[in-house]
């Protein structure tokens, strides 16, 4: 008699097999289509949902949490599996576009790597177990009965916004806490700290598409800056004709300024000097016919061009040709970025830099105010490095009893001499909620699985908010795709709902937590729908708005104390060179390191991909005989990494770069083992007034290590062709092409 053998490949290793992938092998309208659920069912497509055409693609409007700019997106679906993300023509802010990292956020769905089910701690390490147990052990800490309170209790997250933000506050409250602690890598803090002094307003809206000549100290705003999808349409309009002219001053060539019309690579930390030589001569100038105080106008008299050229390494004549445009191109606007902002004059030379938007007239013409939220509880909390400082006092006193992490990597990110883990066993109780294992999440008592971007609800609102308020709806894209993740929000009303039964016994779940929340906003929105007329047209939109409401600044106020030092700083010659690290457009501050298409793709200024490189310029590198691809040790006095050389005439030539995003150890299989991480080495020095990290005032030494390995890149041979002595004859665009091909 033959006995049943069971089958030696199960369904989901006879579609690897096939090849057929996550997305590809659908069931749609199965409800949860794990296999580990044990409840699958298979429904033949001779009877779809109502909105299913087996073949046709739906459309479901979101956000994009990859960055905090929040662009409204549309998710394409098909058989109950998001296949591509596309901007959401409805969003202000994207209009309809989207940018490599928004589409980059697909991978955090299908991701290998992703965290399927809670982890405890066992002694040294994390082992899996159910929700029950995991909810166990945040009972003993947290539960009912809990007596934590105060800044016993800690929150800490990235610069969320919205519902997510007001939850946690909520959560919060139940333990009388306030201690929400907002902790960015690369925060703007700076910049932002100078604009609302100045203007009263941290994000003014900056017209870019309005203004004829844009002069930007640093900002990266195609690239790495507050708004990029937004601010790349702004800027294709600004180049439409009559063409605007651009201008950027940076010591190692960003994104932005591979498009710039002048590109000035300057000494890092003295563009203040540059901006306020700028601020010289037009005040200077017969024709200036603005008002600045007298004061002022005395003290710029010291940042002559010459002063200024020998600070900045810029050619003196530069000022005069710069001035020159400004004079002939109104409106201007002046933007101040990261590399200007972060030094320990940061604060000065945001301040510089800014002041030319007041003495050149572009207030209220092409920097004007944001409009209000009528929400302020759903705007973003301020995030910043001086809250890690924050932290680490906090952990200090070994008072802390529970921690809550969640967005945030501060054992990666965090510079050397800031000992977050270490400290991190002075806490009972650590739980991170993530989609994936990070370098601190490791180090957590309990870790819980989050729902994907794509698979959860949520309202989020951007910093930079330029036509109005948009108010963005994040709802999930499909079914979740592992059956023992959760939403964040779920997590906490679980917790909410012993703790305050009162106030949260009444919401079932995160979504009617939302739900209920964006309905209330109705009457601001003057709209007679039903709440659910209200609701769903909510979810289909993706976004709400309120309209831009006219204002006007009230508080420019100029002073001379916040000026910049026009002094010559000496050499180290222990440490001769510049350490500028560069942000990339998609790893950022290495939070997207975890991503396949990010790492494949090239960066676009060198076409590296999958590694760390060290730009040095080509000039340096002949004087100290260094090729590309030799292995160099680049050391501050905090400590050293080492990466391959690569020659890069985009940058200035005492100043050596190596990108943020690489040299994780506990970040899955895409991101671990790969490159270097620049934040280990950054020296312990902080913007004077903000107490915000200086993260480009660090200086370094480079030792050959005498080994040389292939730089790995997309772009083709550096010398012309290969070095074959060939004559060209004739420009490719001059060549007529022959008759026959
Ligand atoms: S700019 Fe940020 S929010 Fe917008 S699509 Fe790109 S990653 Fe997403």
């Amino acid at each position: 008699m033959a006995t049943e053998k069971k089958p030696v490949v199960d369904r989901r290793d006879f579609l690897k097999v096939l090849g057929i992938s996550g997305a590809a092998a659908t069931l749609a309208g199965c409800g949860n289509t794990s296999i580990e659920s044990g409840v699958e069912k298979v429904q033949s497509y001779v009877q779809p949902e109502d909105f299913v055409v087996p073949g046709n693609s739906v459309f479901y409007a979101s956000t994009c949490t990859q960055c905090q700019s929040n662009c409204g997106i549309m998710g394409r679906v098909r058989e109950g599996r998001v296949l591509k993300l596309e901007g959401n023509p409805n969003s202000i802010i994207s209009k309809g576009k989207i940018c490599g990292l928004g589409q980059a956020s697909i991978q955090v769905q299908y991701n290998p790597d992703r965290l399927t089910t809670p982890m405890i701690r066992d002694g040294e390490s994390l082992v899996p177990a159910t929700w029950d147990q995991a909810i166990k052990v945040i009972n003993q800490g947290l539960g009912k009965d809990s007596q934590i309170s105060g800044d016993e209790i800690i929150f800490l997250t990235n610069g969320v916004s919205g519902h997510q933000k007001v939850l946690i506050d909520n959560f919060l409250e139940s333990y009388n806490s306030k201690n929400h602690i907002a902790y960015e890598a690369l925060s703007n803090r700076v910049g932002e700290t100078v604009r609302e002094n100045l203007y009263g307003y941290s994000n003014p809206v900056q017209k870019v598409k309005d203004a004829k000549l844009i002069v930007s100290f640093g900002n990266d705003f195609l690239g790495s800056g507050v708004s990029p999808v937004f601010m790349a349409t702004q800027y294709a309009q600004f180049r439409k004709a009559p063409r605007g002219t651009l201008i950027q001053i940076e010591p190692r060539m960003t994104l932005t300024g591979g498009n710039a019309d002048r590109w000035y690579p300057i000494r890092p930390g003295t563009e203040g000097v540059f901006a306020l030589g700028l601020a010289n001569a037009l005040v200077q100038h017969p024709e200036y016919d603005k008002t600045v105080p007298e004061e002022l106008k005395l003290a710029l008299k010291a940042y002559d061009k010459y002063t200024v050229g020998e600070i900045t390494g810029i050619n003196p004549d530069a000022i005069g040709h710069v001035v020159a445009m400004m004079w002939e191109k109104s409106p201007t606007l002046v933007l101040s970025g990261a590399t200007a902002e972060g030094h320990k004059q940061g604060y000065q030379n945001a301040y510089a830099i800014e002041l030319l938007n007041v003495i050149l007239g572009n207030v209220g013409k092409t920097v004007t105010p944001p409009t209000e939220n009528p929400f302020p509880q759903m705007n973003p909390i301020n995030a910043s490095y001086q809250s890690l400082v924050n932290l680490d006092n906090q952990l200090n006193t070994k008072k802390t009893k529970a921690m809550l992490i969640m967005g945030v990597n501060p054992i990666y990110t965090g510079p050397s001499f800031v000992d977050i883990k270490n400290k991190f066993k002075n806490v009972s109780l650590k739980i991170a909620m993530v989609t994936q294992l990070d370098e601190t999440a490791e180090m957590c008592d309990v870790v819980l699985p989050l729902l994907s971007p794509v698979e959860e609800f949520g309202t989020h609102v951007a910093s930079y908010q330029p036509e109005g308020i948009e108010i963005s709806i994040q709802q999930p894209l499909m079914e979740k795709l592992h059956p023992h993740t959760k939403s964040f929000g779920d997590v906490l009303l679980v917790l909410l709902k012993e703790r305050d039964p009162k106030n949260y016994s009444k919401y079932p779940d995160y979504y009617s937590y939302i739900r209920e929340a964006v309905v209330k906003s109705k009457p601001v929105f003057k709209s007679s729908m039903t709440d659910d007329e209200f609701w769903d047209s909510a979810l289909m939109n993706g976004v709400l708005h309120v309209p831009p409401k006219e204002a006007e600044f009230t508080k420019i106020k100029l002073n001379t104390a916040d000026l910049p030092k026009a002094e010559n700083k000496p050499l180290d010659v222990n440490y001769p060179f510049y350490f500028v690290p560069s942000i990339k457009a998609d790893l950022r501050d290495g939070k997207h390191a975890n991503l396949p298409w990010l790492q494949e793709s090239p960066d676009p200024m060198t076409t590296v991909v999958w590694d760390s490189w060290v730009e040095i310029h080509p000039k340096t590198a002949e004087e100290m005989q260094i090729r590309e691809g030799d292995i160099l040790e680049v050391k501050s006095s905090m400590g050293s990494l080492m990466a391959k050389a690569y020659l890069f005439p985009g940058i200035q030539p005492n100043t050596i770069s190596i990108p943020f995003g690489q040299g994780h150890s506990s970040y899955g299989r895409y991101a671990n083992n790969r490159g270097v991480n620049p934040f280990k080495i950054i020296n312990p020095i902080t913007d004077e007034k903000t107490g915000e990290l200086a993260l480009f005032a660090t200086r370094v030494q480079i030792i050959k290590t005498g080994n040389k390995e292939k730089v790995v890149k997309d772009e083709g041979p550096t010398t012309l062709q290969q070095g074959r002595k060939l004559v060209v004859t004739m420009a490719a665009d001059q060549a007529e092409l022959s008759k026959e091909v």
